[in-house]
């Protein structure tokens, strides 16, 4: 008597059957059980896909053996995988395997045995004070009674220091004091920018369930480390994972409770391999799991936003519950937003003089000020700083890009290029620029304007500089944030990174440089991220209530456009009257939350090859495209059309119906596949569902 066993091995992305292989057993082994099979002459890691069935075909290998001392994967667990890889079009032995730690998969039956026989350190009582809670406020009240008592998904949008942490701590705690077994997952954006989280999570929680009761899960984590956090959360020891997007896939078979902090950060999505969106699987999961969702933020996407719009008369409400927390815990109050009006400044004036005048006041008074140059994902526009000339596109209402590399205007929308004119067509000033300048040239700029200023003790400012070059050594990030929460540094200049999660006491001003870039970016989600940066490192200022006063905290924007609506509404900090002209702009336009969106990128030696694949794929597919009511978009090149040698071009894909969209993508693939082996010169494809930069 034996048995067949269906096995999940890690197969290749494409892989269009993206099935199980079939291995003989001499004992049923239960679905979700980690095993280790044959494949041709090596032994690969796998999960038992499927129930056992009586096997009567005696030519299957048999399964080398199951992992001993792992319990199986669960039901919902293998649902999830499953959904996301149906969902964002790769193989369900991909994103499986891909969601395990890679130690799993490489330590040989003997290490596993040695690394199983390692005791589980007890739980050390900790030696930690028992926590001081604060009273909750009576809006973290309100919002916490509707946790307990609604089913959710929640979106909690409340200011940066409204006291949401707060809120995650006691919903975490509800859930954690009501079951022994239950598990709650927090996730962030990246855990390096908020090294405060994990520690006010462990403040609370350590004293009670022991230090172990809370592990991480994210990139940064050595292959071992992983391994125990990961095993910690399976074995439901771990009563908290605090985790990055990968965490969505952290196998806790007593989860109750998802918390996604800054719901709309960018970074939720993945962007190689399985595109997926951790955000949403994580509603995904809750729904499955029976979890309850938060979402939280103080600018939330606007997907999400749409999703948790109130019933009006004559619509439904979205399906997310949206919970409001309006107010600064404390005195803290917001900062007053400041707008000059580079027209009126000397040509190429890069610190307007008032700005300037006012950082120095700050320095003399001991405190400190954030430089934002905010150039992370946008393309430069190209400029006349004399008429106020645009490269507008003619054919969209949208800007054409500056491609430096062959000195081009290209429209990302409909692929129509020109070259770079020589002067303004406008005005004939011969000085168009793209807007924007690198932070490194910023720094040294400004300490040449500033270098007369003297620190309260006496000694030389100190300016700091965090981007992705500074900190690309591991420990460096840490060390500069240690160095500007000592005080040691009086204006730090940076990029999108400096604006998150820390926690800065002294910052009093904040300073974004030239942000107008994307207001005209060909990209329709840049005014999104652009208003949230803003408003998120508007936040960095006046966290300290022994600073603020009324209008001891400023945040100052120089722009060419300081009468747009996107800075009206940042001046009142109204996210929702932001939200709301987004949307209709969106609505109008057709564009997501109001349809749905899937690129194909393909790669290749030349641009012509890559556009030929898309072009083939488009044809292949446009009778069932046309049925499903996709519109498939003309293969275009990508905004950064080469790299390392590799021309990409993409095709985007819309439909107004999700499901739609999935049932054409699905069936589409496998067309993709075949049209791959005709297409010799395309080095690589993909698609990327849902895509959040175009
Ligand atoms: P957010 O996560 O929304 O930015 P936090 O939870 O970090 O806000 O709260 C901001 C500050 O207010 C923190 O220093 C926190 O300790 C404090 N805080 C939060 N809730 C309360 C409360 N109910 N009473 C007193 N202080 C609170
Ligand atoms: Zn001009
Ligand atoms: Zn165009």
């Amino acid at each position: 008597m034996s048995y067949l066993i269906s096995v999940m091995v890690h197969t290749p992305a494409h892989s269009g059957i993206g099935g199980a292989l079939s291995y003989s057993s001499v004992t049923p082994m239960p679905a979700g059980t980690l095993v280790r099979v044959p494949l041709g002459a090596r032994e690969l890691l796998g999960v038992v896909w499927d129930p056992a069935e009586n096997d009567t075909d005696i030519s299957l290998r048999p399964v080398s053996h199951a992992l001993e001392g792992v319990e199986p994967l669960t039901p919902s667990w293998r649902q999830l995988v499953q959904f996301a890889a149906h969902y964002y079009q790769r193989s369900v032995g991909e994103v499986a395997l891909a969601a395990l730690p890679n130690q799993l998969r490489e330590l040989s039956a003997e290490q596993w045995t040695r690394r199983l026989k390692r005791t589980v350190k007890a739980d050390t009582p900790s030696e930690r004070d028992t926590p001081q809670i604060p009273q909750a406020t009576p809006e973290q009240s309100e919002v916490l009674a509707q946790i307990a008592t609604q089913p959710g998904p929640f979106l909690l949008f409340g200011n940066t220091g409204s006291g949401k942490t707060e809120v995650y701590l006691r919903a975490a705690h509800e859930v954690l004091t009501r079951h022994a077994n239950a598990q709650v997952l927090v996730m962030v954006p990246e855990i390096n920018l908020t090294p405060q989280l994990e520690a006010r999570f462990r403040a609370r929680f350590a004293p009670v369930w022991g230090e172990s009761c809370l592990v991480t899960l994210h990139s940064g984590l050595t292959p071992a480390q992983r391994l125990n956090h990961w095993l910690a959360a399976h074995k439901g020891q771990a009563r908290i994972v605090l985790g990055t997007r990968m965490a969505v896939f952290a196998s806790m078979p007593g989860l109750q409770l998802i918390v996604v902090d800054e719901e709309h950060d960018p970074s939720y999505k993945q962007q190689e391999g399985a595109r997926y969106s951790a955000r949403d699987l994580a509603v995904y999961r809750g729904q499955l799991e029976k979890a309850k969702v938060i979402l939280g933020s103080a600018t939330p996407s606007l997907e999400s936003w749409h999703h948790s719009r109130p019933a009006t008369d004559t619509e439904p409400a979205g399906r997310y519950l949206r919970l409001h927390m309006p107010s600064r815990v404390g005195h803290g109050a917001l900062p007053l937003v400041r707008r000059v009006d580079m027209n009126r400044q000397p040509y190429k004036t890069v610190f307007s003089s008032h700005l300037l005048d006012a950082m120095r006041e700050r320095i003399t008074r001991g405190e400190q000020i954030l430089v934002l140059l905010n150039r992370r994902g946008y393309a430069p526009v190209l400029h006349c700083t004399d008429c106020g000339w645009k490269s507008e596109c003619p054919h969209c209402s949208a800007y054409r890009v500056f491609h430096k590399l062959d000195r081009t205007l290209r429209c990302h929308h409909c692929g129509f290029t020109q070259a770079v004119p020589r002067a303004c067509p406008s005005c004939g000033n011969q000085d168009i620029s793209p807007l924007g300048r690198g932070t490194e040239q910023l720094e040294e700029h400004l300490g040449e304007l500033l270098c007369d200023v003297r620190r309260t003790d006496g000694q030389a400012l100190r300016i700091a500089r965090i981007d992705a070059d500074s900190t690309r050594l591991k420990g460096e990030l840490e060390r500069q944030l240690a160095e500007v929460h000592a005080g040691a540094v009086d204006i730090l200049v940076g990029t999108q990174m400096i604006a998150k999660g820390h926690d800065f006491r002294r910052v009093t001003l904040v300073a974004a440089l030239n942000p107008d870039g994307a207001l005209f970016s060909s990209d329709f989600r840049a005014p999104e991220r652009l208003f949230s940066l803003l408003m998120q490192a508007a936040g960095r200022a006046g966290r300290d209530a022994h600073m603020s006063t009324a209008h001891a905290c400023e945040m100052w924007l120089q722009s060419f456009y300081p009468q747009h609506p996107l800075f009206e509404a940042l001046k009142q900090h109204d996210y929702p009257a932001f939200a709301l002209q987004q949307l209709q702009e969106r609505q109008e336009a057709n564009l997501p939350p109001f349809s749905f969106q899937a690129l194909v990128r393909a790669e290749a030696r030349s641009q012509q090859a890559a556009q030929d694949f898309l072009s083939a794929a488009r044809d292949a597919g446009a009778a069932w495209a046309e049925a499903a009511l996709v519109d498939i978009y003309p293969a275009v090149p990508m905004a950064i059309q080469r790299v390392a040698n590799i021309e990409r071009a993409q095709m985007l894909l819309e439909c107004s119906s999700r499901k739609a969209l999935q049932g054409f993508l699905n069936q589409w693939q496998v067309q993709l596949l075949t049209l791959r082996g005709q297409h010799k010169h395309v080095v690589r494809w993909a698609i990327d569902v849902d895509p959040l930069a175009i």
